[in-house]
């Protein structure tokens, strides 16, 4: 893995390693995760017979769509859990096969509220070796729109394996996971995983964010596929999360600016 010299500069001595790094979860699921940046993202494509999921689409600083085809040379539809930064930037590459939440629709078409230098500090504000054809000041937010809206219990159909909508605001307002109920299978985007989950922004809903990991727990699961950090995450997680949304609203703490609490394996920042 390349590594930056304590000026920052490139030490070209250590060998390029993949941006991505590909995991197959079962026979026709992978994992790409950027285990390189510190958010950790991962996206997930599922293969159908006839066409294939990719479940967000990451930084946006590597090609994406080329890792994609080395796995897969089915058509691909790209649907993300939510709008933000970290999981549209590489939707540019997948135009004209994009889904979204209708709630986030105009976020993909340029309405995102956050400007593009609050997101590009974000991304690079960070120790993190880039590929070395990445250039900050050339990163975009994606804004080419969505071909398809998804709503609550709407289903897509791969061919012979089927994921279902199901619509999670909290985080975001337009936010989903995907639910593979013959694998048992839990693609929770920033609703769960073991790190720090989000509900301070404006554009976030700490009720909201508490009623959908209820509604998550009640769900047939046995793999949680997080939206960032450690793949290795028990499915009682669910139940974790939803017994901290409870406690921190019996303690009257369950509305927005009131605090980060730590629960040890993840924290709830509000
Ligand atoms: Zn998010
Ligand atoms: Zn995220």
């Amino acid at each position: 893995m390349e590594r930056r010299t304590p000026d920052g500069a490139r030490d070209r001595t250590v060998p390029e390693a993949p941006w991505f790094t590909v995991d197959r979860i079962d026979g026709d699921t992978f994992v790409l995760s950027e285990w390189r940046h510190p958010e950790e993202t991962h996206c997930y494509l599922l293969c159908g017979r006839e066409r294939a999921l990719l479940i967000d689409t990451g930084l946006g600083v590597a090609d994406l769509r080329r890792a994609v085809s080395a796995l897969t040379d089915l058509p691909v539809l790209a649907a993300v859990t939510h709008a933000h930064w970290d999981h549209i930037g590489g939707l540019g590459s997948f135009s004209g096969a994009v889904a979204v939440h209708e709630r986030e629709k105009d976020w993909v078409s340029g309405g995102f509220s956050l400007s593009l230098s609050a997101v590009r500090d974000a991304l690079t504000g960070c120790a993190c070796a880039f590929p070395p054809d990445f250039h900050p000041a050339d990163y975009r937010l994606y804004r080419g729109g969505a071909q398809r809206l998804l709503r609550d219990g709407d289903r897509l159909e791969l061919g012979g394996r089927s994921l279902t909508v199901i619509h999670t605001p909290g985080h975001s307002p337009g936010h989903c996971c995907f639910y593979e109920p013959e694998r048992g299978a839990l693609y929770t985007g920033d609703l769960i995983y073991a790190g720090q989950l989000d509900a301070f922004y404006p554009t976030t809903d700490p009720r909201q964010f508490r009623r959908s990991v209820r509604r998550v727990r009640t769900l047939a699961v046995d793999r949680l596929f997080p939206g960032h950090h450690t793949l290795d995450l028990p499915v009682s997680l669910i139940a974790d999360v939803d017994e901290a949304f409870a406690l921190l609203d019996r303690v009257g703490k369950l509305r927005r600016g009131s605090g980060l609490f730590d629960f040890g394996a993840f924290r709830i920042r509000l």
